[in-house]
């Protein structure tokens, strides 16, 4: 991969933009829509010369991403995944594939980072509540942790249906499924001839080509100035996932708690305050940049390292921030 650093646009290239953009004028343009869905916003920006069109694939994106909260959010009693959490210690649960398919690939960032993504987190996870400032004792952790094992569960991909070996699990996707729908709706809209587009939801964007000659330019928040940036990074047709202790969290003497748990303390990962992981798509971004917030800039930058097509910029405890190889630090 080359070498990126921050970019600023240069005066050429501003030129050569317009001069591309001159042409499509007269009826091209880019359309944006913005919602709220999966606890967060959701947004989509394209470009088309065919203002029918862009409608019917920005509503295609927002039903691809409502579809997926509706199969997965463990917000709602009535999803699928509710209902695996809710029975699946006692029979195997039949789910929509695509919850087989995110699960599935949410187990390849366990093996990899020897557990440190454990989508069964959830079985001590569902004893925090972050608005009511709740979290557990140190017995309830005790009771739970046995339960967070992603090897106890079992899934069946020719029947579709999941099944828990452990009394007591629950599994969450919030790590994977925000990207896993970005991803979606990028082949949805390639599908409808897009050529184009970003597409967002919270801290998971994927690019679907350039902005139209020049790279598009995406942001690192500072995890503790929301109106700062930390770098900026010019990206195309790639995807960057962004996982910190700022989304949710309540402090108590002096203890940031936070959603990203470390599976095998049921505590909050207090190594770092933010993980930023750039690759090809924004599932594995997702769950990468989730694993890394977990495993510290050591360990979380060697992992890194080993997987061609990924960089990484991780700000640490002390607000120090460190940038993997393929990326050229800002000056
Ligand atoms: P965001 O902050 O945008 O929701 P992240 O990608 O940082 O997204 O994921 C945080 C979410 O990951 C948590 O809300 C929780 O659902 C899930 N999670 C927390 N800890 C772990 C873990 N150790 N392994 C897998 N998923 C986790
Ligand atoms: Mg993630």
């Amino acid at each position: 991969m080359p070498a990126r650093f921050p970019v600023r646009t240069t005066p050429s290239s501003v030129l050569l933009s317009l001069l591309l953009l001159l042409p499509a004028l007269a009826r091209a343009e880019w359309f944006q829509r913005e919602e709220a869905i999966m606890g967060t916003r959701v947004a989509v920006e394209l470009w088309s010369d065919d203002a029918a069109l862009a409608q019917r694939a920005m509503a295609a994106v927002i039903a691809e991403m409502r579809r997926t909260d509706e199969l997965m959010s463990t917000y709602k009693p009535e999803s699928q995944l509710s209902q695996v959490n809710a029975h699946a210690y006692d029979r195997p649960v039949k789910v929509d594939p695509a919850i087989i398919d995110v699960v599935t690939r949410s187990f390849e960032f366990s093996r990899l980072s020897g557990g440190a993504f454990d989508v069964t987190y959830a079985s001590v996870g569902f004893l925090y509540d972050y608005r009511a400032h709740q979290h557990p004792s140190g017995e309830q952790i005790a009771a739970a942790l046995p339960a967070v094992d992603w090897r106890q569960v079992q899934v069946d991909p020719n029947a579709n249906t999941i099944r828990f070996l452990r009394k007591g699990m629950r599994i969450d996707l919030g790590g994977i499924a925000k990207g896993y729908a970005v991803d979606r709706s990028v082949e949805i809209l390639r599908g409808l001839g897009i050529r184009h587009a970003m597409v967002n939801a919270g801290g998971d964007t994927r690019l679907l080509g350039d902005r139209r000659g020049k790279p598009w330019i995406v942001g690192i928040r500072d995890p503790r100035n929301e109106g700062r940036m930390v770098t900026r990074l010019p990206l195309e047709d790639e995807a960057l996932s962004t996982s910190g202790d700022y989304e949710r969290y309540f402090e108590e003497d002096g203890v940031r708690y936070h959603h990203i748990l470390v599976p095998g303390t049921g505590k909050s990962a207090s190594e770092v305050r933010s993980a930023t992981i750039i690759g090809p798509d924004a599932t594995q971004t997702d769950g990468l940049s989730t694993t890394v917030f977990v495993l510290g800039v050591e360990r979380g930058m060697e992992l890194v390292s080993r997987l061609p097509g990924f960089e990484a910029v991780i700000v640490d405890r002390d607000g120090r921030i460190y940038y993997s190889d393929g990326l050229v630090p800002p000056r």
